[in-house]
């Protein structure tokens, strides 16, 4: 047996330690993982009475064109069902999208640091992947991604606001940018964090859609909607790629658990609403630590914060570990990403780090 070529430079992902894990590893009663950027306060009240309500019909495959959800989805954007592609969270999604756009010896543009998966998925399939390293405040380059772009180029992979560095771009610098790029290759807003995004009111390139014909918006209830566990997301798509990726896509990708949560989770809008107010105010706590601290770190628009502990980072990451914090080290040599969590857990992770700092 031999495996696909290009799967001999990759690795399996290495997702954070379970908490039960650390738990029992340790010896420690308390553990608080802030590694993921999910939701502390968990998710909307009104979706796990709707969760119990729907495990009945188990037996029966999902609607596997997700009608329900859809037909939501429609009223709450304003988009057309045809426009709508539906996974099992976007890392389903960005896999979708490779599959159906990228042969082999295509290139794709992403930020350096991002969000992983992009890259995966492109070389599974043979493509190249171009990074364009961020600036000195965290930002994407948009200037050096449009100088990247070639006659291969498939993709261009924001995301906005960027994981790991937070930073987000204003909506007007995302639409001269899209202008700039040749209709024939995508450009892909991953907007996971768009939620918590407060120093712009329309911070969602959704309204740009009209405009380019391009532009694919993509959204995940595994965050501010605090719904990870259940794995579903959507994309809004060019009408141009339904075809393909619906080919692509497999039949019953979303659960019937998870199409019906997420319909209850985008009429709470009232539970996105406090979870943003709190992440903003404890956000705010941990930019004035790292400021006391001398620490370099990058401005957030997201519910997480990324920054130098300019020493060995996996080495206070390790340390934490055995007090009980599970957070995100080996993004960049000497930095970590630590989730915004609870008041008090914020607090007492705080006292930790000055501890090992
Ligand atoms: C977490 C994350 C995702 C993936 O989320 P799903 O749980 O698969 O929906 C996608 N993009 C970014 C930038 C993320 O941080």
């Amino acid at each position: 047996m031999k495996e696909k070529a290009t799967l001999a430079s990759l690795s399996p992902y290495v997702p954070g330690k379970p908490m039960a894990e650390v738990q029992a590893e340790y010896g420690i009663a308390k553990v608080v993982k802030l590694a993921s950027n999910e939701n502390p306060f968990g998710s909307s009240q009104k979706v796990q009475a709707a969760l119990k309500d729907a495990l009945t019909d188990l037996e029966y495959y999902p609607d596997g064109g997700a009608k329900e959800l859809k037909a939501k989805l429609v009223e709450f954007h304003g988009v057309k069902e045809s426009q709508l592609l539906i996974g099992a969270g976007l890392d389903d999604v960005i896999q979708i999208i490779s599959r159906s756009l990228l042969n082999s010896g295509d290139e794709i543009i992403v930020a350096d640091p991002t969000f992983s998966q992009y890259e995966l998925h492109a070389v599974i399939e043979g493509a190249k992947v171009i990074k364009v390293p961020v600036d000195d405040k965290g930002q994407m380059d948009l200037t050096g991604m449009l100088t990247a772009i070639s006659e291969r180029t498939k993709i261009i992979w924001l995301c906005n606001p960027n994981n790991p560095t937070g930073t987000y771009l204003p909506q007007k610098e995302i639409a001269n940018f899209i202008a700039r790029v040749p209709e024939d290759i995508l450009v892909i807003s991953d907007e996971a964090y768009q939620e918590y995004v407060t120093i712009e009111k329309e911070s969602s390139s959704l309204p740009l859609l009209s405009t380019y014909s391009n532009l694919l918006v993509m959204r995940t209830f595994s965050k501010a909607y605090g719904l990870a566990g259940l794995r579903i997301g959507y994309a809004m798509i060019p009408e141009a790629l339904n075809r393909a990726f619906e080919i692509v896509r497999p039949p019953f990708n979303t659960s019937s658990l998870a199409q019906r949560g997420a319909v209850v989770a985008l009429e709470d809008q009232g539970f996105i609403e406090q979870t943003v107010a709190v992440n903003q105010v404890e956000l705010a706590k941990w930019e004035s630590f790292m400021l006391e601290q001398g620490l370099p770190y990058y401005h957030s628009q997201a519910n997480f914060i990324f920054f130098d502990t300019q020493q060995d980072s996996q080495l206070i990451a390790k340390k934490l570990l055995e007090d009980g914090f599970i957070i995100r080290a080996g993004l960049r040599t000497g930095w970590l990403r630590i989730t915004i969590g609870h008041k008090e857990d914020n607090q007492q992770l705080r006292d930790h780090l000055v501890k090992l700092l």
